[in-house]
């Protein structure tokens, strides 16, 4: 006999899954319509207007494709690149390498422009690769998870712009925690996930596409590599022609829709301030208990913080008891930064003041149970003080 699932509680203080709330979990077991009931197509529809909110812009071509971020981090460049067109590329962690990985698979020519890991990159430096490689698309991550970097992204998509290059951004962490403004960026591709900030399960890739990158599109000199990511196919599914292209992921599509719906009941100014306050909190608190950050504070994300492991402490059975003890999942580092981060996410549904508070308690608890002498609540005492200026 095989028994009936069952998963412990857990707490998603880590880089993404985040928690999804029981709305968007019942939302999930709603019957089943077919891909091409009218009522479902009328779904499809809000959730396409909805995602234009969070993505704060008129694209007509913002769908959710099937597959998770990285599904999204290939529709955006097999679509917009071809054999032999010229890409630049920030690298400044693990998730600029995976589209630079992605598109040399796709044959296109890749530059990079590349920082340390944990810096974001100088946009003087994207002007020089600009005008020496002139690229047919510029792209970078705005959140870089793995780092927990925020890349401003207002002078790279001008200086991208005035070389006539499309600015393609990965908004996989950022969409949904601080403002990615599309339309106001002036960004023309852009792509995210359901599993982060928008606090749905993994599943679902929002991408959207402006005129300009649209034009690019209609005038491809071949079909797209991928068959599955082929916007020129899905925008008939999505759009008026309602063409079956593949079986869209109901249940998911639901999900999708009902995450959406509270982030507009929220509201998103109410929502990246409440990233912010908490973020900071967390921040604040960590350094209060002597821990010290990874990124210097204009470029730190709310939503992901990356602290350093303090000298001799083993990273990963520090993980292993907040999980044990107290259900807390948090994220180690990745490539260089392997052993030497912690990846504490305040992402979506996962980003209250109880989370903060319990996280700081129980990492004090770890931490002092393991040798270290810390000031005794002094993390969370901050933190509070931290979030009620906030809330002034
Ligand atoms: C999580 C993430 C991805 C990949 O998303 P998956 O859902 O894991 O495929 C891509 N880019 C960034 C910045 C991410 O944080």
């Amino acid at each position: 006999m095989v028994h009936e699932l069952k998963v412990p509680d857990r707490i998603l203080m880590g880089p993404g899954p985040s928690d999804v709330s029981s709305m968007v979990l019942r939302a999930m077991s709603t019957p089943l319509l077919g891909h091409l009931d009218p009522e479902f197509l009328e779904i499809m529809n809000r959730t396409m207007e909805l995602l234009r909110y969070v993505f704060e812009t008129e694209n007509a071509l913002t769908v959710p494709m099937s597959g998770t971020g990285s599904a999204g981090m290939e529709t955006a460049f097999v679509n917009f690149l071809e054999p032999g067109d010229r890409v630049l590329i920030g690298v400044k962690g693990l998730f600029g390498q995976r589209m630079a990985d992605v598109a040399g698979r796709l044959g296109a020519d890749v530059h990079t422009v590349e920082e340390e890991w944990g810096r974001p990159i100088d946009p003087a430096r994207f002007e020089e690769a600009i005008r020496r490689v002139k690229p047919k698309v510029v792209a970078v991550v705005h959140a870089e998870t793995s780092t927990g970097v925020r890349q401003p992204l207002e002078d790279i998509a001008a200086l991208a712009h005035d070389h006539g290059a499309l600015f393609l951004v990965d908004c996989v962490t950022s969409l949904g925690g601080i403002s990615v403004g599309v339309d106001r960026v002036d960004i023309d591709i852009a792509y995210s996930g359901s599993q982060k900030c928008l606090s749905c399960p993994p599943g679902l890739a929002p991408v959207t596409v402006s005129e300009r990158a649209r034009e690019v599109l209609r005038g491809r000199g071949r079909k797209v590599q991928s068959w599955y990511l082929d916007l020129t196919m899905i925008q008939e599914y999505w759009g008026a022609e309602r063409f079956y292209h593949h079986t869209a992921p109901i249940n998911m599509i639901y999900a999708l829709h009902e995450a959406l719906r509270i982030i507009r009941e929220e509201g998103l100014v109410e929502r990246f301030s409440r990233h912010l306050r908490l973020g900071r909190a967390l921040q604040a608190g960590l350094e209060a208990m002597g821990l010290e950050l990874l990124v210097e504070e204009p470029y730190r994300l709310p939503m992901l913080t990356a602290v350093k492991v303090p000298e001799g402490t083993a990273d990963a059975e520090v993980r292993g008891t907040l999980l044990a003890r107290y259900g807390i999942e948090i994220g180690g580092g990745l490539g260089a930064l392997k052993g030497r981060i912690w990846r504490v996410g305040l992402m979506g549904q996962s980003c209250s003041p109880k989370n903060v508070v319990l996280f700081l308690t129980a990492l004090e608890d770890v931490l002092r149970e393991r040798g270290m002498d810390l000031p005794p609540g002094a993390g969370v005492a901050r933190a509070v003080e931290v979030m009620e200026e906030g809330a002034h």
